[in-house]
């Protein structure tokens, strides 16, 4: 059981204080009957409605960003602005981002409460997979695909898994699809490092089974579909 003012506040519905308001105006009921008081308790089986509507009760929220270059990929920071704080209907969830972009990379991103699935997600021992799209300073050739496929070393006891690159244009500056399946800090940036082709601007367009919507502007961002939300379960373990 949980007071209806802290309930309503969770799932998004405004600020303690507004969801105050709503519930001494008469906005809300709780199994058909208008509720006034903000302290009464209430469980989640119970049929509960804002304006006619009803809530249903999540246990956590998942949200698809295309993150926005200049924001870090991070849940508060006293200084910069993350990318939670972009998410004006947050409500009181302890949002965090699955994984990290560069401040100046762009993309998709996913934002959760969820740390079971982050934890699924990021594991080194499920590899899951993640491609982007870079461009980079120089002619882009067979042979950096090939490295690319080999693995690069880029620690002394370190090399990356095999990647695959694609090559989408070629010329003095380059543009490729390339796929990882592991996420070490700077990992694309240090890799076409290696090869002599600075990165010069970055984006995520995949992670796992989520794809970065057309639609979706930088600095937007959605709930999850349901068949991004089942995907993403399968991965749950
Ligand atoms: N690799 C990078 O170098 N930067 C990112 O933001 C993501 C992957």
């Amino acid at each position: 059981m949980v007071r209806i003012d802290k309930y309503l506040a969770d799932m998004g519905k405004g600020t303690r204080t507004e969801v105050k308001k709503y519930i001494k105006s008469g906005r809300v009921r709780v199994d058909g009957n208008v509720v006034q008081r903000p302290e009464t308790k209430v469980s989640p089986e119970q049929i509960i409605t804002l304006d006619g509507e009803q809530l249903v009760y999540e246990e956590f929220q998942y949200y698809l960003m295309n993150k926005p270059a200049g924001i870090i990929s991070a849940s508060d920071d006293t200084r910069q602005k993350t990318v939670v704080d972009l998410i004006s209907d947050r409500g009181r969830r302890n949002l965090f981002p699955v994984g990290r972009l560069d401040k100046d990379t762009t993309g998709l991103l996913l934002i959760t409460d969820d740390g079971a699935l982050a934890h699924s997600l990021l594991s080194p021992r499920h590899h899951v997979f993640k491609i982007y799209v870079a461009e980079v300073d120089g002619l882009l050739e067979e042979e950096d695909i090939r490295l690319f496929k080999e693995g690069i070393p880029l620690e002394e006891d370190w090399t990356t898994l095999p990647a695959e690159l694609e090559i989408l244009r070629a010329g003095e500056q380059s543009l490729a699809r390339i796929t990882i399946y592991e996420g070490k800090f700077h990992q694309i940036k240090r890799m076409f490092e290696a090869v002599g082709k600075p990165v010069l601007s970055l984006s995520r367009i995949a992670m796992g089974p989520l794809r970065l919507p057309e639609d979706l502007k930088e600095g937007d961002y959605r709930p999850l579909t349901d068949q991004e939300y089942e995907a993403l379960m399968k991965l749950k373990r």
